[in-house]
């Protein structure tokens, strides 16, 4: 076993699958930015429901139906609560991040495309804030334009606000880089671009997990985000968007629940956020995504933050005193990620040692192509923390890595 950290004594043991062994050695999961380990809390509300409350909600007049319909529409108001939204019709729950986006490019932005606009997003978005728009982008005219960053992997706020134009229709950005742990002052760009008129959209997937979001305060009109990032289930994620902009909008999908009245001649639609979940929800998910919230509550971010801003500094500092090694992404406001490259070694070849240790990361584009083109890399090595990692896990990464640097020189 990791020796756990001296401030978390009880909460790893919260988290079942951090006592797992990996071939042959305690698991030491390092790849928090690709999902994040499930809470027992939320497991055991899981097995609760499906023990005891499983029905379909909504249609159903009898008993378990109207418990699981009750424990869904609380989920909602749990989830306003968790980011400030001011009305709980402004969540939909939807798939994910990326189904979110999706519907967002496909009903809010593509009806009232004209080609020569344009969609700004930045070079380090994750694939799913890109192709959404490029696909719509392709189908309208409309052309992308790109906020660039610094080498330290910040936006530059002059550069972003020079990429404003008359002809900007939307602007999709992340709140948080998945490779690089950049924070962006999103409340600031979202000041500029309403000065313009001009709406903004959040892609909050690695942001959730990290800092308590407060989607008034920041002032934007729609926030991404997945529950799988931010120890909930997966197949579940969360679209926020302002209920004045929601009631707008067309339908994204038709089917079941979304209909006021159907005939063969005309179909009503129902208000948001009934509007945009066609067929059976995930249920079940919404269920987990509250549990959690709860946990995460009851724990504090004061707790979350004070341990992960102190992963963030040793890990900095002992990765990076790594002879070869280069941290990419060097924000002065990051989450706990630490993108790096590893001079003659592939991050293939990293990873891969790194698992036979037990230890998990990830290796590759990390869905950001764009963004290793600008870094002009054809991948990194990542180490994405939860407050759940302790320093002694960073010790034994960097131990591994530095058996990998020898094995490689040799
Ligand atoms: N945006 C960012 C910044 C992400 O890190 C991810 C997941 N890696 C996504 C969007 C997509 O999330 P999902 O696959 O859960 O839809």
């Amino acid at each position: 076993m990791p020796s756990p950290d001296p401030d978390l004594p009880d909460l790893r043991s919260c988290f079942p699958v951090l006592s797992e062994e990996v071939n042959g050695r305690p698991l030491v999961y390092l790849d928090n930015g690709a999902t994040t380990q499930k809470p027992q809390a939320m497991i055991d509300r899981l097995s609760q429901f499906f023990s005891h409350e499983n029905a379909n909600i909504h249609r159903g007049v009898h008993y378990l139906s109207m418990q699981a319909s009750d424990a869904y529409d609380r989920a909602r108001e749990t989830v306003a609560r968790f980011i400030n939204a001011e009305h709980e019709d402004e969540i939909v729950f939807v798939r994910g991040t990326t189904e979110a986006i999706n519907l967002v490019a496909r009903s809010f932005a593509a009806p009232a495309l004209q080609a020569g606009d344009e969609i700004l997003l930045s070079v380090m978005e994750h694939h799913a804030n890109i192709v959404p728009w490029q696909l719509i982008a392709g189908e309208c005219g409309v052309k992308l334009v790109v906020a660039p960053m610094s080498d330290r992997g910040e936006l530059i706020v002059e550069e972003f606000e020079n990429c404003l134009s008359d002809r900007t229709r939307i602007v999709a950005l992340t709140h948080v880089s998945n490779v690089l742990g950049t924070i962006n002052p999103v409340a600031q760009l979202v000041d500029l671009a309403h000065a313009r008129g001009i709406p903004v959209l959040l892609d909050g997937a690695q942001a959730v997990p990290h800092l308590p979001v407060d989607v008034q305060e920041i002032g934007c009109d729609f926030y991404a985000f997945s529950g799988h990032k931010m120890f909930a289930p997966d197949g579940l994620g969360v679209l926020y968007g302002r209920r004045e902009i929601l009631r707008e909008m067309p339908p994204f999908q038709g089917g079941g629940d979304m209909i006021e009245q159907v005939t063969f001649e005309k179909t009503t639609f129902r208000a948001p956020p009934e509007r945009f979940e066609a067929g059976t929800p995930n249920i079940s998910g919404a269920i987990g995504l509250a549990a959690t919230i709860e946990f995460l509550e009851q724990l504090g971010w004061e707790r979350m933050h004070a341990q992960e801003a102190k992963l963030l500094d040793y890990a900095t500092g002992v990765l990076g005193a790594i002879p070869g090694l280069e941290i990419t992404g060097t924000a002065a406001s990051k989450v706990a990620v630490v993108s790096f490259v590893l001079d003659g070694v592939h991050p293939h070849d990293i990873g891969t040692i790194l698992d036979t240790c037990g230890i998990a990361v990830r290796a590759g584009h990390h869905c950001a192509q764009p963004l290793m083109e600008r870094l002009g890399v054809s991948g990194t090595t990542r180490a994405s923390f939860a407050f759940y990692n302790t320093i002694d896990e960073i010790d034994q990464l960097a131990g591994a890595l530095r058996r990998v640097k020898n094995l490689f020189a040799g």
